[in-house]
């Protein structure tokens, strides 16, 4: 075992006691027992409660009980409950940064993302729900005499599926907007990063959610997972395609809405105007941030011909002076893959490309000496179908470099994959990289910036085209997706139908002359 290790080794002993262990896992329902372990050691971090599918049943049954007083208390009420959890995540955020570390095996900063992340989510929902979800006055059918309000309910209880790469995020932040709305939550998130998904639970208890109004079911997510849209009246999941194509086909035999956010094949493209120190900069940080375990990072960088030898300069170096390491401190730059399941894929697919040809510029190689699963951050060249690394989704830290020589070819190459999910555009020219970003198919796309100013953007929607998902997070998209809108139209003075003497056909004359009328008058 190497220093790194045993150090993991104590910190997680110190960390993760038993008397934490039974507070999270309070009121989570559980008759099986399973585990999660850390990808610093490879050893098992704690014991969890599993859910049978009786406990499965039994959470959504507590969830539904508690929704109706949740739902009636005023939204300010609510609302004031992020706000709560807000600052009481900023101030508590070592303790969580901690587990975030300990569980998935990230560097400290890229764990922080998480915590700003989440908090930027809290604030925005926390002061704009009401906004959200106020009722609505609509022009009605005719004017003075159709009164239209559009209401927005809780759609029950929510099934919110999540993954192990960002765990805090992907778990409550990802639950926030639905809470606020009204609705229960009943989270599977995955086994491995459960102790943050359950400190994040306790921390919103902290901060005044009911305690049933977010339930945690924990187990095999093809046993669990199902489960969960079983009993759901909406569901979110964030994981990867074809996981995703299974819950939208549960989802849709029940005839539930499911938001999926699934994966991605990101494209970054550097421009010949661009600034290169920060375009290199930028690239590094949108390959290997949690080491390049994320939905949004880049996997294709695109350089315009110009400048492609000295952007490829500037990015091998900025990559090979990265720190490894993940310390539960601030001050490495790049952590560990999270199992070895992400590191087999990663060396097939590094393996995979070097046997067709590809050349290794950077890394390429395990680092068993820093923890079981590291491995560096590695770019390529020369990649090209069917190579895995070309076209599939690796999500580690691979990234292959390809050259083009105008606009219309890098537009035309980077939208030539199934994905839509986020690109990153550098250029010193504003309307030219508008421009181009209007032309991609993604979701988000970050000109001069790797992929948190669109996410952290949260007033803005944020999620896949094409395969890479259904639906948004952020904005109203992302909280009125868990609402089910309901439109009150009070008729007054007239019915819809003859009347006032008036028979069939002079009714017909007389709504063809007013709705000739309302044309002319420009009403809409
Ligand atoms: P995954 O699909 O294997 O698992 C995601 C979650 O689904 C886990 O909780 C898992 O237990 C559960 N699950 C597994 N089988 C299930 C089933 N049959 N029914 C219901 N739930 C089931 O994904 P993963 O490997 O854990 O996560 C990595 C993937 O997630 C990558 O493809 C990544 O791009 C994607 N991702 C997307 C976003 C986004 O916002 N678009 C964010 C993070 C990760």
């Amino acid at each position: 075992m190497t220093t790194a290790q045993s150090d993991a080794r104590a910190d997680a002993a110190r960390l993760v006691t038993g008397e934490l262990v039974d507070l999270l896992t309070r009121g989570v329902a559980g008759s099986g027992r399973t585990a999660c372990h850390s990808p610093l050691t490879g050893e098992p971090l704690a014991e969890l409660p599993e859910a049978t599918e009786e406990d499965v049943a039994a959470a959504f049954a507590r969830a539904r009980a508690a929704q109706a007083d949740w739902a009636r208390r005023p939204v300010r009420r609510r609302a004031a409950v992020l706000l709560r959890f807000h600052d009481l995540l900023l101030r508590r955020q070592d303790e969580v940064l901690d587990l975030i570390q300990l569980e998935t095996g990230k560097a400290r900063l890229h764990a922080h993302e998480e915590v700003q992340a989440v908090a930027m989510a809290a604030r925005h929902y926390g002061r704009r729900a009401p906004a959200y979800l106020r009722p609505r006055r609509h022009a009605g059918a005719f004017p003075v005499l159709t009164h239209v309000t559009e209401l927005r309910h809780p759609r029950g209880v929510v099934g919110h599926i999540s993954p192990w790469n960002y765990p805090l995020e992907l778990s409550a932040g990802d639950a926030l907007p639905a809470l606020v709305a009204g609705n229960a939550v009943v989270m599977k998130p995955d086994t491995e990063t459960a102790l943050t998904a359950l400190w994040a639970r306790r921390l919103l208890i902290d901060a005044g959610l009911p305690e049933d109004v977010l339930g945690i079911v924990l187990g095999e997510g093809p046993v669990v997972g199902p489960l969960v849209v079983r009993h759901a009246d909406y569901v979110t999941f964030t994981g990867s395609t074809r996981t995703g194509r299974e819950v939208a086909e549960r989802a849709g035999a029940r005839l539930i809405g499911a938001s999926l956010e699934l994966g991605g094949k990101n494209a970054l493209v550097v421009l010949d105007d661009a600034d290169l120190d920060k375009a290199a900069a930028g690239a590094v940080r949108a390959c290997f941030s949690s080491a390049g375990q994320l939905c949004i990072s880049a996997e294709r960088v695109f350089v315009q011909e110009r400048v492609a030898d000295e952007f490829v300069r500037r990015f091998v170096e900025r990559t090979r002076a990265l720190r490894l390491g993940a310390p539960l401190a601030y001050g490495t730059d790049f952590g560990s893959l999270s199992s070895r399941a992400q590191l087999d894929t990663v060396v097939r697919h590094v393996e995979d490309a070097v046997a067709g040809g590809a050349e290794v510029l950077a890394g390429g190689r395990p680092r068993p000496d820093l923890g079981p699963y590291f491995y560096e951050p590695t770019i390529l060249t020369g990649v090209r179908p069917p190579m895995l690394a070309c076209e599939a989704e690796t999500f580690g830290p691979v990234v292959a470099v390809y050259r083009f020589a105008d606009d219309e070819e890098v537009i035309a190459r980077a939208n030539d994959t199934t994905f839509g999910l986020n690109s990153s555009i550098w250029s010193g020219n504003a309307r030219r990289a508008r421009r181009m970003a209007a032309r991609l198919r993604t979701g988000t796309v970050n000109i001069n910036e790797a992929y948190a100013a669109a996410y952290g953007s949260v007033q803005a929607p944020m999620g896949g085209m094409g395969d890479s998902g259904l639906g948004r997070r952020h904005g109203a998209e992302g909280i009125l997706k868990y609402t089910e809108p309901q439109t009150v139209a009070h008729q007054r003075l007239l019915p819809m139908a003859p009347s006032l003497g008036l028979d069939d056909r002079g009714y017909a004359a007389l709504m063809t002359r007013s709705l000739k009328a309302l044309k002319t008058l420009r009403f809409r």
